[in-house]
């Protein structure tokens, strides 16, 4: 792992040159961090369940046509993926009032919201990735209109099936952030689903009790978030019921074959 090329290291994965052209390797960390990485700290465990949730929800999201960089699974915390041109935004997806939007809008956080809402994040650490319109991301040539039609029409397809699968699992998905990437063949790109799709990027609420089982456990210091992270890994069929922790385990089910197929618990 050492001797391969590294790409770029970010706060919570580092980017490996690929076996072939194109492709990189994604490598999981364990660090978080928050508010703009000026709260840092690890959750013991978390590259490994990262990275198989985003395993599970790529591949499913595939499966409904929507195209993403995710190739395979390497190991607990690594996989292959296709290299794209990230654009530079975040996309965020809300369905439910919480986070920046309660405090930017004086919103109660939990209030179901009238439909579901897009924001985009200019990506950039330094500014602290500011919201920004589609006039000053059409402006600043950050993408095309088309794209962002291409970009908008795959954000609310995603969140329609990310909605059920985590409501089949008891799960209410409050909002989640996206990054689309460029595949280039040519002088033509297509937009490809890039980055992640895990409880770093998602606010995820337990439907009967409204606990959460997302990164925001560690933002507001409620401890706890090794196991909910494992929660949702486990709701979604990717962990046994008698898992004592997510390294050995994930690997343990690795090597007996069991975690192909699986299906997704009855919860
Ligand atoms: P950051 O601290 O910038 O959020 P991360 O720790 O999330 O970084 O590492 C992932 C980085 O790799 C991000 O900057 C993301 O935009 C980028 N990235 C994700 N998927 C791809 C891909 N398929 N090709 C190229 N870059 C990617
Ligand atoms: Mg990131």
């Amino acid at each position: 792992m050492s001797r391969r090329r590294q790409i770029y290291e970010g706060k919570a994965k580092i980017l490996y040159e690929g076996p072939e052209p194109g492709t990189l390797i994604q490598y999981f960390k364990d660090d978080a961090t928050a508010f703009n990485a000026q709260k840092r700290g690890t959750i013991n465990g978390k590259g490994v369940i990262n990275n198989r949730i985003s395993e599970f929800v790529f591949t499913r999201l595939s499966h409904i046509g929507v195209p993403t960089h995710f190739i395979r699974r390497l190991n607990m915390r690594e996989q292959l993926i296709r290299q794209v041109e990230i654009v530079p935004l975040e996309v965020i997806v809300r369905n439910v009032a919480a986070g920046s939007l309660t405090k930017r809008l004086g919103i109660d956080e939990g209030e179901t919201l009238p439909h579901t809402l897009l924001e985009y994040c200019y990506k950039d650490d330094g500014l602290g990735d500011p919201l920004v319109s589609e006039e000053e991301i059409a402006c600043f040539n950050w993408a095309s209109h088309e794209e962002m039609q291409d970009i908008s029409s795959m954000a609310i397809r995603i969140n329609d099936f990310l909605c059920g699968m985590f409501s089949a699992i008891n799960i209410r998905l409050v909002d989640f952030k996206l990054e689309f990437g460029r595949l280039w063949d040519g002088d033509y790109s297509r937009l490809i689903l890039a980055d992640e799709i895990s409880p770093d990027g998602c606010r995820l609420w337990d439907m009967t009790t409204g606990e959460k089982l997302d990164k925001d456990r560690f933002r507001r210091d409620l401890g706890g978030e090794e196991d909910a992270y494992r929660e949702v890994a486990r709701r979604l069929g990717l962990l046994s019921e008698n898992d004592s922790g997510p390294g050995e385990v994930l690997d343990l089910a690795h090597h007996r074959g069991r975690l192909r197929g699986t299906k997704p618990k009855k919860s």
